[in-house]
């Protein structure tokens, strides 16, 4: 039985509802979802039910968040149309406590899209840090992001890119080497095409796209034009999905790793490069203690299995990649210091991650 050993991966992108959406999953069911699927660090999105915009907000998710956890987890302040006037006080209070800043720009969960191009400009103007800006953008949001990222000199984090003309666009800007622009791709991109759009469980922000756009996505992973994985784990329960308007998003932090394993025996991608989009790179990018996470790792199985249900940790019980073939099974995780997935079961105890 051969073993492999990994570094514990990184999340730069993730919801873990909670509030009034914790029917959906809670900090504690999506942190033990990641320590499963072998991330020890989770970075929570803040389109919450609550937006997260402010001191009080941040302040409400870090005493939900804190006892429940079991991995670590880093927040984003969010900005919504109605905080936009707050925007230098919000962003003073809780730039230090937070990884980055998180811009809606296209539609997605929550009513938090901004728009006009005055807020935007404002936005940009006013987050002085040299943490990223994170954008959602589709459409002609992108080249808008672009451009006042390289107007203000800003850091700009690209939330999963989808389609190869999005590629092209970002290539432009980053060959003026103006400012930092860092590229995200989620594992449903890589891995299922829009043939899954029909069904709900296929449904997300942005759609499945082509499978020339999924193999441009791939090509610039090998070309290294793609910086980071981020799962983009947005659950829905079944019934939603199932309802007359399915909400968009799907959940995946239990399948990303064994799925990237499984290109790898592809002949897809590398071990090396698993490792520079899912560990390396978000701890650079987001200023993460290194050694801590270097020390970490998840210890896998070369086994054949297809992808169930019935085991998964998350609240929503479903996940788009079901009956997916995949070589290798996560046996144990190891996180500060502990064993804190085994075989199965979570032994990490809950508020033993931090918020960091
Ligand atoms: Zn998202």
């Amino acid at each position: 039985m051969s073993l492999i050993k990994l570094p514990i991966l990184i999340d730069p992108h993730t919801h873990c509802r909670d509030f009034e959406q914790n029917n959906k999953e809670t900090f504690e069911t999506a942190t033990r979802a990641a320590l499963a699927g072998g991330y020890g660090y989770v970075a929570d999105m803040p389109n919450h039910s609550h937006p997260i915009v402010d001191k009080r907000t941040l302040g409400e998710l870090k005493d939900l968040a804190e006892k429940q956890i079991v991995t670590d987890l880093g927040i984003y302040l969010g900005v919504t149309p109605q905080s936009v006037s707050e925007a230098e006080k919000n962003f003073r209070e809780c730039e230090g406590e937070v990884r980055g800043l998180k811009i809606y720009m296209g539609e997605t969960t929550g009513g938090y899209i901004v728009d006009s191009d005055d807020d935007l400009d404002k936005i940009f103007r006013t987050w002085e840090s040299n943490k990223p800006i994170l954008v959602h953008t589709e459409d002609k949001s992108l080249v808008k992001a672009l451009e006042l990222a390289e107007k203000y000199k800003r850091n700009l984090y690209v939330c999963h890119v989808s389609r190869k003309d999005e590629l092209e666009l970002i290539d432009k800007f980053r060959q003026k080497r103006k400012n930092n622009i860092w590229v995200e791709v989620t594992p449903h991109h890589l891995f299922l095409s829009d043939k899954m759009s029909i069904s709900p469980f296929g449904q997300m922000k942005p759609p499945l796209s082509s499978d020339e756009d999924k193999e441009a996505l791939w090509m610039a992973v090998i070309k290294g034009e793609i910086d980071t994985i981020g799962t983009d784990h947005a659950p829905h329960t079944r019934e939603e999905k199932m309802g007359i308007k399915p909400p968009s998003g799907v959940p995946g932090l239990e399948t990303t790793l064994v799925l990237l394993l499984r290109a790898e025996k592809e002949g897809k991608i590398s071990r090396e490069k698993i490792i520079e989009l899912t560990h390396n790179n978000p701890i650079k990018i987001f200023n993460l203690n290194k050694e801590k996470y270097d020390r970490a790792e998840v210890v896998l199985v070369e086994e054949e299995f297809l992808i169930e249900e019935n085991n998964l940790k998350t609240k929503c019980g479903w996940t788009p990649f079901k009956e997916m073939r995949v070589s290798h099974k996560i046996v144990e995780v190891n996180f500060d210091g502990k064993i804190g997935y085994k075989d199965g079961e979570i032994l990490a105890v809950s508020g033993s991650g931090k918020i960091v």
